[in-house]
């Protein structure tokens, strides 16, 4: 049997369909079957424009990813043939005595100077195989699944964790509180999901498009669920809308824009906690936003909290792990419909689903 791997040639080119010969995991490695990878709004970025953590070319792009232990080398205990895994997107730079992701390390890899991630400087998941190696087996964001768990499923954990991390980062925020999501993407709408498991009292979800806001509320809306549109009126429709309270206790920035960290600011009250969620890039690369913080009156009064995740850790892993593991979001497969499910052997198809703005979620089958 041959390995299939899918070559992009470039920003904004084509994939090319390669078959190598099939790879033996060495002492300590693991062989890995595709399952499902799910595509990434950064893996549209990547299609599109490139990203300079991408450094060489033919590229192999997708992170999103969930496998079967197809082999195992000499020496692996942790997992056998047949285990269903999903796998994160940072991982530890290889390094075992690193303070972060080493054997004695944080797990905390996305501070690591050396950090990588798969599908940037670690080669992606669009190919049937691929062997994961010993220090990625050791230490690396695997997370194995019981029997039973949808693949579908699985392939979301690294989407998940990186929202968990986002929500968890600060205690206290979602049980019982007032949750504010800017923007109705993926990541928002694995926000409303973990808020609602999480015992939230409310979630606002903010949106300019109608169409979008539209399909997450009727998919995923509940009496605990409001949907306001993003327009001139925002600020006063959002803070009425956590009435009795004066304000939201959480807000999570999940859309890509100034406009959001603009908006996100002027919702802070007594005790927000703000995650600066979602990374903004424009074509002149990353804006300075300037905002000023009085750490008397804000931070040290009103309890304000600012502070931001990006990828994930092992810490979301783990959360994002047993959500999907326990059956906790039980409407997790209203994000992908019939209009976003591709084979393996429509890359391009996908990618280019995922790039409109009705998409929330878009699986390709490796099976
Ligand atoms: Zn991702
Ligand atoms: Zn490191």
């Amino acid at each position: 049997m041959k390995n299939i791997v899918y070559y992009l040639d470039g920003p904004g080119g084509a994939f090319k369909a390669v078959e190598e010969p099939m790879p033996e995991p060495g002492p300590g490695e693991i062989r890995i079957r595709m399952r499902r990878t799910s595509v990434c709004q950064s893996d549209v970025v990547i299609y599109k424009v490139g990203l300079p953590r991408i450094k060489q070319w033919p590229a192999i792009i997708l992170h999103e990813v969930c496998a079967t232990v197809d082999a195992v080398g000499e020496g692996v205990t942790k997992y056998a043939p047949g285990d269903l895994i999903g796998i994160g997107c940072d991982i530890p730079c290889g390094d075992l005595d690193c303070i972060y992701c080493g054997r004695q390390g944080t797990g905390d890899w996305t501070s690591c100077p050396n950090t990588i991630a798969t599908g940037h400087e670690f080669p992606g998941f669009a190919r049937t195989h691929a062997i994961l190696p010993d220090w990625f087996v050791e230490l690396g964001p695997i997370a194995k699944f019981d029997d039973g768990v949808n693949p579908d499923h699985a392939c979301q954990l690294e989407p998940l964790a990186c929202c968990l991390e986002g929500m968890t980062r600060v205690n206290n925020c979602i049980e019982n509180r007032i949750v504010v999501l800017i923007g109705a993407g993926s990541q928002s709408t694995y926000a409303l999901q973990c808020s609602l498991a999480m015992g939230a009292r409310k979630v606002i979800l903010v949106n300019r498009g109608e169409d979008r806001l539209q399909r997450v509320l009727r998919d995923f809306g509940s009496e605990r669920v409001v949907g306001i549109r993003w327009d001139d009126n925002v600020v006063s429709n959002i803070l009425e809308a956590c009435r009795p309270f004066n304000e939201p206790h959480f807000v999570m920035m999940n859309a890509p824009a100034e406009a959001g960290y603009r908006l996100s600011t002027e919702l802070l009250g007594y005790g927000t906690v703000l995650d600066a969620h979602a990374g903004v890039k424009g074509a002149g690369g990353k804006p300075q936003i300037q905002h000023e913080v009085d750490l008397n009156n804000d931070i040290h009064y009103k309890l304000q909290c600012y502070q931001a995740t990006h990828g994930s850790s092992m810490h979301g892993i783990g959360l994002a792990h047993r959500m999907i593991n326990e059956g906790m979001l039980p409407l997790i497969d209203k994000m992908t419909n019939d209009t976003e499910r591709f084979h393996h052997s429509e890359l391009l198809p996908a990618i280019q689903r995922a790039a409109d703005k009705d998409s929330l979620k878009v699986i390709i089958n490796w099976s």
